[in-house]
Order: structure tokens, then C-alpha cells, then sequence
């Protein structure tokens, strides 16, 4: 037993999906200056080489390879395991990043008013096909790497996967009701795998950034010179206790800490806010 904790994921391997973009790259670059050989799988292949090749130039121990993922595409996550246990020998943590929400899924308004502009997008207006590619990315997503990768996980000393959630699976925010309803679906199916596999020795925790700004979400908080508050990055920053965004970085801590067997150990099917206090903050 220690109380010093230093992570340290030399000779283990973590896959991570989504990884060519903002947040999970940054997880990607953590995991390999804490000595993991990473694997990161994108959808766009050019993004997730790019990042690979900026964690390869950092001269250190973790190695990173770029793998082309479609995390709904079962035959495209065998081959990329496939890839992995080749180059690296197997999974030891996998980080189901891939997400995100869609313009179809979500509405102009905030409330429905009765006098609202004819070409307001409403509720009413959402289209099934936006609906189902946000449930489908963030949900099936996250599902079917696992179903593929941890099968071989089992057995592993110190295996675990990581969900990524989201504020908006504790209370929905308004106009984007897929997105909220996706990633509360990805907590409760955190838990669900905590307990199924338990007797199996693989742990299952989520992180829930708060906010961030990133490519997803910048135009939805500033105006179009990226500096100036919209009235929704406003109300954000009013909700957040801290007064501010978060940074990428800080959400790595908690993301290592979970990933890591010698600290977290015992810890299994939580969800860890990293918000700055927005989800525990009622508003007055
Ligand atoms: P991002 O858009 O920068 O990156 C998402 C990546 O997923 C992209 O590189 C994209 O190519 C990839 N992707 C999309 N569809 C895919 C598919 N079918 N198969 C494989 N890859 C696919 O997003 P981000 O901000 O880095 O978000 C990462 C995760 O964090 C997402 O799950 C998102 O929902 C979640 N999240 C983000 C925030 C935030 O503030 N940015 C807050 C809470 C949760």
C-alpha cells in the first residue's frame, strides 16, 4: 500500500477511440508520457496519424500508432484490434472517446413559446435520422469497441474502460435532447459493465468533462471572432461555480487516475464530474 501515487502505464496498452480529436488526443499524449504504448482510432485517419506523429516526435518511452475506426462498423473495430494486438500485444485500457452531437438533433429554442418564427427549428422539426446518428455514435459507439475489446481484456492485470459522459447526462441541456439522452445512456451503461464484469477483473468508470471549448462547441459559446460570449457560453459560465471554462488538460487527472489500477483499484461504475462545480451548483 502506498500513498504516493505516480502513474505509471509502462508496458500496458491503451486503445482510445476519437482519438484524432481535441480531448482524447490530449488523453492519448497523457497515457504515453505515463509510459503506455497508445493506439489511437479515428474515423479520419489523417487526424489520427497527425497526433500520433506529434506524440512519436516527444522522444519518449510510450509509443503511439494511428489506426482508421468506425466505431459503428464492427468489421472496421476487429481490424483494429487486429492492428493492435499485432503492433502492441493486446489491451489493457480502452477509452471510448468518440462522440459528440449533431445539428439535426438539436433545436433552435430553448422553450417552446407559442410565438415563436415560422422558421424556428422546434422540437417538432427534429429529424429521426440526426436523432438516431447521435444515439447511435455516442451509445453503439461506446458499446461495440467494448464488446469487441474486452473479450481479450479479460485476464489482464489492471484492465479497465473509460466512458466518456458529459454534464448533460446528469440533468439534459436544453436544445439538444439526443445528446443528453445519449451520454445518460453511457453513464448508465458504465455502471451496467461495472458489475457485469466484476467477477472478471475488468473496472468500468466514466469522466463527465464540464465545459470545454473545442471544435464541437465553440460556435455554440462565442460569437464568430471565438472571443465574445454568446448568451448560451454566458449562461455556462454563470452556472459553473469556478467562472470559467475548463482546459483539456484538466481533465487528465481524473481520467489517469481512473485508468490506474494501483490508485483507483476500487474504484468502479462512478461517473466523475470535472465541471468546476456546474453539476453540483442549483443556480442560486
Ligand atoms: P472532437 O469532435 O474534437 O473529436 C471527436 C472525434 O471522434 C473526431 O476526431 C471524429 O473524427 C471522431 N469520430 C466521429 N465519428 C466517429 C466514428 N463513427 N468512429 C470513430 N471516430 C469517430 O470532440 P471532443 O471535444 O474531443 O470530444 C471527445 C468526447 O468528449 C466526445 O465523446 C464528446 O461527446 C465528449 N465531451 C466533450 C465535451 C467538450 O466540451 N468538448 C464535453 C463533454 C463531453
Amino acid at each position: 500500500m502506498t500513498n504516493k501515487f505516480v502513474h505509471d502505464f509502462s508496458g500496458k496498452t491503451v486503445v482510445l477511440t476519437g482519438a484524432g480529436g481535441v480531448l482524447v488526443s490530449k488523453f492519448a499524449e497523457a497515457f504515453a508520457l505515463a509510459g503506455a504504448n497508445v493506439a489511437l482510432l479515428d474515423l479520419n485517419g489523417e487526424a489520427a496519424q497527425a497526433r500520433a506523429d506529434e506524440i512519436n516526435a516527444l522522444d519518449i518511452e510510450g509509443k503511439a500508432i494511428a489506426v482508421v475506426c468506425n466505431v459503428l462498423d464492427v468489421e472496421s473495430i476487429k481490424a483494429a484490434k487486429e492492428t493492435v494486438d499485432a503492433e502492441f500485444g493486446g489491451t489493457d485500457v480502452l477509452v471510448n472517446g468518440a462522440g459528440g452531437n449533431n445539428a439535426r438533433a438539436t433545436t433552435d429554442n430553448e422553450y417552446h413559446e407559442l410565438d415563436l418564427p415560422e422558421e424556428t427549428k422546434t422540437f417538432f422539426d427534429l429529424d429521426q435520422s440526426g436523432v438516431e446518428f447521435v444515439f447511435n455514435l455516442n451509445f453503439l459507439g461506446t458499446l461495440l469497441p467494448t464488446q469487441i475489446f474486452a473479450k481479450d481484456m479479460i485476464g489482464r492485470e489492471g484492465a479497465n474502460i473509460i466512458n466518456v459522459s458529459s454534464m448533460n447526462a446528469f440533468t439534459p441541456l436544453t436544445k439538444i435532447p439526443a445528446y443528453s439522452g445519449a451520454k445518460a445512456a453511457i453513464s448508465n451503461f458504465t455502471q451496467w459493465l461495472a458489475v457485469h464484469f466484476a467477477h472478471v477483473g475488468i473496472r468500468a468508470n466514466a469522466i463527465a468533462p464540464g465545459f470545454l471549448v473545442s471544435n464541437q462547441n465553440i460556435d455554440l459559446m462565442f460569437e464568430a471572432d471565438h472571443k465574445t460570449l454568446k448568451p448560451r457560453g454566458e449562461k455556462i459560465i454563470n452556472g459553473t461555480p469556478m467562472g470559467r471554462f475548463g482546459e483539456p488538460e484538466e481533465l487528465l487527472g481524473g481520467l489517469l487516475f481512473l485508468a490506474d489500477d494501483k490508485a483507483a483499484s476500487f474504484v468502479n461504475g462512478v461517473v466523475l464530474p470535472i465541471d468546476g462545480g456546474f453539476a453540483a451548483y442549483a443556480g442560486v
